[in-house]
């Protein structure tokens, strides 16, 4: 009994000593031991042990304030990488993450979907080809993590609902059987939130929205994400606009992903995103109106889920790489339009990650497990 707790507290501060400095950034044994509260003996030990293991390096001296220059020590960020991939209907992204959330590599490929051994063969080479190209020992390698456009059981071993793949009823134990990694299954959305709690620090509570081919929405509270989405249902892209609108694939008519999707301007208007974005930056009429009605609907939506939940609301997804700062400002003046009110703890804001977000976010799943545990 004695002995396993003494083995607890050495971890206890072993874990102490690596989030603080993670949390810092960089530091020097002094200030470790002040921000942590332990002893210079105790902080020094863990941070041999932590050097040998090769997660911390120490190096250049901090600055001089009179005296002799202390040692300073930081995490060394690519100790462990981890993948994150998304599969998409006609598109495949990987991309590797080092232990701050940071994308270190990556890579995309137009490939259609089909639940079928033909595109498992071709996924696992592609993925594996690109892991093997970043010359990464495989102990270093903290497992891969697959976003999709589908429901994933609460156990991560199967999907539950995915009209737009085709693919209800995959289980993990496909991508297992391609990789000599650890692999988990996630729904898109909800990874792709975690990936922008990452990237905006500070904020707690939020819901964001996803402009891909397809619409999608989860709540951010707590600053998590995951547990809450029995809450939140993930499903805000079958919120419905108007009943008597456009055929979603659910089944129903209005729902905001018949209006929100990025599909909404090919399925529509006949044209494709990048076509579109052009004419509309060129000044073209019917585009100019196009976007108008677009951005109402999308305020509509804003405003509804803003009515339940009063808080920031993040924006990312495809269409971001195609929107300028007006086109952006003019989504935050239809909500107004709307009666949403714009206020410190009630913003758009525009996501920073674009369209990488739930491949990110499946990455960031074993970071944030792995900082938890060391
Ligand atoms: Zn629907």
């Amino acid at each position: 009994m004695e002995i396993n707790s003494s083995i607890g507290l050495k971890h206890l501060n072993h874990h102490k000593v690596y989030s603080y400095l993670y949390e810092v950034k960089s530091s020097s044994k002094l200030e470790i031991s002040r921000g942590t509260g332990l002893s210079i003996p105790t902080v020094a030990s863990n941070i041999v042990e932590l050097e040998r293991r090769g997660l911390v390096s120490g190096g250049q001296a901090c600055k001089s304030t009179g005296g002799r220059r202390a040692q300073s020590y930081s995490i060394n960020r690519t100790s462990r990488i981890a993948i994150g991939v998304e599969i998409l209907k006609e598109e495949i992204k990987v991309v590797a993450v080092d232990l701050y959330g940071e994308i270190i590599a990556e890579t995309r490929t137009e490939v259609e979907f089909s639940n079928n051994d033909n595109f498992f063969t071709l996924f696992g080479s592609f993925v594996n080809g690109f892991i093997a190209s970043l010359d990464f020992p495989d102990n270093r390698i903290l497992g891969i993590g697959i976003s999709l456009q589908g429901l994933v059981s609460e156990d991560g071993e199967t999907v539950i609902y995915s009209k737009i793949l085709n693919a209800t009823g995959l289980t993990l134990e496909t991508f297992r059987r391609l990789f000599r990694y650890k692999c988990r299954m996630f729904h898109d959305t909800g990874k792709a939130a975690l990936a922008e709690i990452w990237n905006s620090h500070g904020i707690r509570n939020a819901i964001y929205l996803v402009l891909n081919r397809n619409f999608g929405g989860a709540l951010i509270l707590n600053g998590e994400v995951g547990k809450e989405q029995r809450l939140a249902g993930a499903t805000i892209e079958h919120m419905r606009i108007n009943p008597d609108g456009p055929l979603c694939y659910c089944g129903n008519h209005g729902c905001a992903e018949a209006y929100c999707g990025a599909n909404r301007f090919r399925d529509r208007y006949g044209l494709e995103v990048p076509a579109f974005f052009e004419g509309l930056h060129a000044g073209d009429e019917s585009c100019k109106r196009i976007w108008e009605e677009y951005a109402r609907n999308l305020a509509i939506v804003i405003n509804n889920v803003n009515m339940v939940v009063s808080c920031d609301i993040i924006i990312g997804g495809y269409l971001l790489r195609f929107m300028d700062d007006n086109d952006f400002n003019f989504i935050i003046e239809s909500a107004r339009a709307e009666g949403f009110s714009y206020g410190s703890n009630n913003r758009i804001i525009r996501s920073r990650l674009e369209d990488k977000a739930p491949a990110l976010g499946a990455a960031i799943d074993f970071i944030e497990q792995f900082i938890n545990e060391v």
